[in-house]
């Protein structure tokens, strides 16, 4: 496709999603009253103020417009890349390929995560996420243009050097905005007892993610939480998910 239509789909296709997304996870969580979910779940006490949601929401939007353009201008010309096999193998294809871009993002995000928390850089680039400490589903993609850049210049090499599918990519995109939203929705949707579970517990929870809102100093991870429990920057209590957070917030 041409780069300037490919431009605008890709806006509209980031910009429609995240609304899509975290418009669904609020509606879901906080439009329905009586989710009883919301009612046992909830991360944080207090109601969200509307300048957080439009400031979270503006942000969001120049990220859309931000990630269409990069990709329309990269990917403007070129043709999709197939499957090299047909049947179960392009379905292994597709799982091994969404598998490895997970495992190169989740640590490409820790190690870019902290470095936006560097004393040089969080002021000038990565404060802006962080004005939210009661983040909205809409914080998802309330970056500074240039953490917006940070977050998925990575995709650019890897997809230009190596034959990875379009669709997985496409499928992968899906994917991390919806990880992304799950994150700052407020609420802890998975099970409590996947916090404590052998396998389960190397997931990243909400309550992660939510406690990094908070505090700043740790669980700086994204998919998973390998590197914040490797490196012990895993901080904070995890389980139950409400009570813990709401006790530091209120006692400071
Ligand atoms: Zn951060
Ligand atoms: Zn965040």
């Amino acid at each position: 496709m041409p780069t300037l239509p490919l431009v605008f789909m890709l806006i509209g296709l980031h910009f429609g999603r995240y609304l899509l997304s975290a418009g669904g996870a609020w509606a879901f969580f906080f439009g329905w009253k009586g989710n009883p979910l919301t009612a046992t779940r909830r991360l944080q006490p207090g109601p969200f103020q509307r300048a957080d949601l439009k400031r979270e929401l503006l942000a969001s939007a120049v990220t859309a417009v931000l990630f269409g353009t990069l990709f329309g201008v990269v990917f403007g010309g070129s043709t999709p890349v197939p499957f090299v096999r047909s049947g179960a193998g392009a379905v292994l294809e597709f799982f091994g390929w969404l598998g490895l871009i997970v495992l190169i993002h989740d640590t490409y995000f820790y190690w870019s995560h902290r470095l936006l928390h560097h004393r040089l850089v969080f002021p000038r680039v990565h404060a802006l996420h962080h004005r939210s400490t009661n983040p909205s589903p809409f914080a998802a993609l309330a970056f500074h243009p240039v953490e917006a850049l940070m977050q998925v210049i990575w995709a650019v090499p890897l997809s230009l050097l190596v034959p990875i599918p379009s669709v997985v990519w496409l499928a992968f995109s899906f994917l991390a905005i919806f990880v992304n939203v799950l994150g700052h929705c407020g609420v802890e949707p998975y099970p409590l007892s996947w916090q404590t579970h052998p396998v389960l517990k190397w997931l990243n929870f909400a309550t992660m993610h939510n406690r990094h809102h908070v505090k700043f100093d740790g669980n700086f991870g994204l998919y998973f939480s390998f590197w914040d429990r490797w490196l012990k920057t895993n901080n904070g209590p995890l389980t139950p998910a409400l009570s813990p957070l709401r006790r530091e917030r209120e006692t400071g």
